[in-house]
């Protein structure tokens, strides 16, 4: 029997452009890039601009100059997100015609609202993985005939996932294999629980597709084979996994890496400043030293920086 070629691994570093790159973005890129150069694989790089009130073509390019100063290099041409709408429209209507999708009319104003009015009379609302109270409507109760009378009558919000529904459309248990390790130290096998996250958005009025919809779609299309990114994605990857098996898409290895915490000891955010790549730059640091920084055998810079060992 001849046998099969080995697959050449795909990585692929996938920043959104609406801040600066940070420390931890750094950490991520130079993870994904080496781990490509050590095992033969291609190095990818995404712009996940979907989201176009906070996206902007000048933090695209300051992405593309801080990767390029950090001595990274990645295959053309870089693929945008906002470039493919199209593909993302196609696989939410998919979801629709198997009826695991319906559409949700309130606002997130009268959805905090709720929620605040019900936790004020004394119950406890669920909330996912990221602390966001879970979705208080029930429009995905209502027959189909009045769900579409809504989108006609132009109430449509967002359309959701009806999660529960789509649980009970998986045949087997839904696992993903983890090479990395989640915040609670997970590794190996993990048994995936996408109804902590309730009925997550796939599309809004204002933004045509959500991050989870379309970041299994590029992945499944760029033939991403390891998924390598920081530690905070690690509960999203339940729903990853959700959308992947409902659209019938390929099951990637991921490794999920340790983040980069600002001095505060908390997650860097891309308005700190201080702990861009540029500001590293600027504050005349070589790439190599900030490599040694994040790979942390260095010790990081400056009296109270950000700590590499997180
Ligand atoms: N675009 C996402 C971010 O900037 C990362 C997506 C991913 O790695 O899956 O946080």
């Amino acid at each position: 029997m001849p046998v099969p070629p080995p697959v050449q691994p795909v990585f692929r570093f996938a920043p959104s452009p609406n801040g600066l790159l940070h420390l931890g973005h750094a950490l991520s890129a130079i993870i994904n890039h080496d781990m490509a150069s050590a095992t033969g694989g291609r190095f990818l790089l995404r712009i996940e601009d979907i989201d176009r009130t906070r996206c902007r073509p000048e933090f695209e390019a300051a992405i593309v100059e801080d990767l390029a100063w950090l001595g990274l290099s990645w295959e053309e041409p870089v693929r945008r997100q906002s470039d493919h709408l199209d593909l993302y429209a196609a696989a939410l209507e998919r979801l629709r015609d198997m009826g695991l999708v319906y559409p949700s009319i309130m606002s997130r104003g009268e959805i905090k609202a709720a929620v605040a009015a019900a936790e004020a009379s004394g119950q406890v609302w669920p909330r996912d993985p990221d602390g966001t109270p879970l979705y208080p409507g029930l429009e995905r109760e209502l027959p189909t005939s009045e769900q579409e009378a809504l989108v006609a009558g132009g109430r449509l919000h967002a359309w959701r996932l009806d999660l529960a529904k789509a649980v009970d459309h998986l045949a087997e248990p839904l696992t993903w294999r983890e090479a990395g390790a989640g915040p609670a130290g997970e590794t190996g096998l993990i048994a995936a629980d996408p109804a902590a996250w309730g009925d997550v958005v796939l599309s809004r009025s204002d933004a045509p597709s959500s991050y989870h919809l379309s970041v299994v779609v590029d992945d499944a299309l760029q033939g991403i084979t390891h998924i390598v990114r920081g530690r905070d994605l690690y509960h999203a990857t339940s729903i990853h996994r959700l959308l992947q098996r409902l659209l019938d898409l390929p099951e990637p290895i991921y490794h999920h890496h340790r983040l980069i915490l600002g001095a505060d000891g908390r997650k860097l955010s891309k308005s700190n400043g201080d702990t861009g790549i540029a500001a590293f730059r600027a504050a005349g640091h070589s790439p190599a030293e900030l490599r040694a920084m994040v790979l942390g055998v260095a010790p990081p810079y400056g009296e109270g920086g950000p700590s590499p060992r997180a």
